[in-house]
């Protein structure tokens, strides 16, 4: 039997963290060690590099999910040793995994198979302690603000209209809505609130678009956390907490090096949610990249029509940062459960389903395209996919102008990658990308949805209630009417209905509620059910995950 991804990663011939950033021409005296094989990259050291040139950014998207499973950070992960193994300098740039769901439902954040990131334990558990820091920070905020109507609430907050909530790093339904401040006096008002996961919380996307500490503080003192009667917004530094808070996540702002099975570089850092937030790894972690590799190969959540929409429309936009080739990870699976076949039927081969299903790969590629960034699709192999199959996702992309390259890095780790690595470089030297974003800063905010919705998703209308559009018309007039949109929506579908597959036109997009996060920068539109605090399925993950007579992680993948 093929070897688990814990297998594999325990096996891994890890070298010193020192000697993976000697490669990257980091000295060791500007490496912060957490152990032997994970270290932080030193604040000051960063600051060093501004006036280095960049090196090439290679964004590694998917088409849309499906239960089949793509492989976007196992091509990331393969990708970046891909380019190494053929002589290049190349370094990875992926999120944090969130802790909770780890519990839940099986499955990392680390790659998989032959194409992994390691200590991957480590990853998916506390790491280097970066989710714990926003937690704390997060709640401090959260204490602070009852602490503020406790003592007479100087900044005279509405209590029905506080808007932050607090946040735990676990999936718990029990704490989704609960009644706060019982118990008499002492404890203060009783008032309504809830938890949401950590990576749901605006101080996490703030983490990952800000610049620098500076920037970090000027941003959580930004985000709106209540209102006033006068339904005036109450700011997180109305409460004085910004301060502290970046004094919390001074650590946590610098990026953590790892590396891959193949002892190449790769930077883990942040993990905001795809849905409420941006849903890609901090920008600092990218620009550092940047300054220290020639290449380096990035992962947006989800699939196209949200991870790389909103890495181009918020990440790329707000950082400046430009890709120069992006791949779109299908699979023949993928392709086969977007033409109609049942999860249970994937084994036979369906070259009719396949070709189907490509329609859905078909407009993520166009999507792309326009951004004006080069596009090759990578075919993440699994052993099931026939010589047919394959060769029918290979025509229909030569049909719509692109190139599709067979990936076998989760098999073959490097060695799977070459074809890919050398056209992707070639890609990214040629200079043919033309970033734009898909709209500029000053367009309205609801024709900034009307255009995603349009030339992303297909859609027909857009329907908004009357408080919707006076929401966000009250927004433009406040000063925030130049911020993209965070589009909030289902991953499994281009429209908002997760059983639509393949590539539907003309449904209706309804936009329910609009969010504000006015410190990471964005509007958020919630068309659907968003889900910010995640529960457990009946058997959690957490019931087969144990520590074995070796002391090593049992059961976790
Ligand atoms: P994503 O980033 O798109 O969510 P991952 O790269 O994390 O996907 O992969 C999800 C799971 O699928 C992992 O457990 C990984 O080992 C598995 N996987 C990825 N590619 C393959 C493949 N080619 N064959 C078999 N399993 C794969
Ligand atoms: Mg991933």
């Amino acid at each position: 039997m093929a070897q688990s991804d814990i297998e594999i990663a325990r096996a891994a011939r890890k070298k010193p963290i020192q000697e993976i950033g000697a490669a990257l021409g980091i000295g060791a005296d500007h490496l912060l060690p957490y152990g032997h094989d994970k270290a932080k990259v030193d604040q000051g050291f960063i600051d060093g590099l501004a006036d280095r040139p960049d090196g090439k950014l290679v964004l590694v998207t998917a088409v849309t999910p499906t239960p089949a499973g793509e492989g976007k950070t196992t091509t990331t992960v393969g990708l970046g040793d891909g380019l190494n193994a053929i002589g290049k300098k190349a370094a990875i740039c992926i999120r944090e995994a969130s802790l909770g769901p780890n519990f839940g439902m099986k499955g990392g954040a680390a790659g998989g198979g032959y194409a992994q990131v390691v200590p991957m334990e480590d990853m998916n558990l506390h790491f280097t302690g970066d989710f714990h820091a926003i937690t704390s920070a997060h709640n401090l905020l959260s204490a602070m603000i009852d602490n503020l109507v406790y003592w007479g609430n100087e900044q005279d907050i509405d209590t029905r209209r506080v808007v932050w909530r607090r946040v735990l790093d676990m999936n718990d339904r029990a704490l989704r809505q609960i009644t706060t401040s019982l118990g008499g006096v002492a404890n203060g008002f009783p008032r309504e609130t809830g938890f949401d996961i950590t990576v749901a919380s605006e101080v996490m996307a703030i983490l990952c678009l800000a610049k620098d500490l500076s920037d970090l503080q000027e941003r959580l003192g930004a985000m709106i956390v209540a209102y006033r009667r006068d339904k005036s917004p109450v700011y997180a530094r109305d409460i004085k907490a910004d301060g502290a808070m970046t004094v919390l996540l001074k650590d946590a702002m610098q990026p953590n090096l790892v590396q891959t099975l193949e002892n190449n570089p790769a930077f883990v850092h942040g993990g905001p949610f795809a849905n409420i937030a941006h849903g890609c790894n901090s920008v600092i972690a990218t620009k550092t990249a940047l300054k220290l590799a020639d290449y380096v190969v990035t992962e947006a959540g989800f699939g196209a029509d949200l991870g790389a929409e909103k890495f181009m429309n918020i990440k790329c936009r707000k950082a400046g940062l430009s890709p120069a080739c992006v791949v779109v990870v299908a699979t023949v699976r993928a392709m086969k459960m977007n033409g109609g076949v049942a999860k249970a039927d994937l084994g036979t081969e369906n070259v009719a389903a396949v070709k189907e299903g490509c329609a859905n790969l078909g407009r993520h590629i166009a999507n792309v395209k326009g951004f004006g960034v080069p596009v090759v699709v990578g075919i993440n192999h699994f052993a099931g996919d026939t010589e047919a199959e394959i060769a029918a996702v290979k025509d229909f992309v030569a049909g719509e102008g692109a190139e599709a390259i067979l990936c076998k890095h989760w098999a073959d780790g490097s060695k799977g990658m070459t074809e890919m690595a050398t056209r992707v470089a070639e890609i990214a030297d040629s200079g043919t990308a033309d970033f734009r974003t898909l709209y500029p800063d000053d367009m309205g905010l609801f024709e900034k949805i009307e255009s995603v919705a349009h030339k992303i998703y297909h859609a027909g209308a857009v329907v908004a209630d009357g408080k919707v559009r006076a929401q966000l018309k009250e927004w433009e007039e406040q000063g925030y009417g130049n911020l993209p949109v965070c589009m909030a929506k289902t991953q499994y579908s281009f429209s908002t209905d997760p059983g639509q597959r393949g590539a539907p036109t003309g449904f209706d997009l309804p936009v329910r509620e609009v969010r504000l996060s006015a410190g990471a920068g964005f509007v958020v539109a919630i068309c659907g059910e968003i889900m910010t605090m995640p529960g457990l399925p009946r058997h959690p993950a957490a019931e087969a995950i144990r520590l074995n007579e070796a002391g090593e992680v049992e059961g976790l993948f």
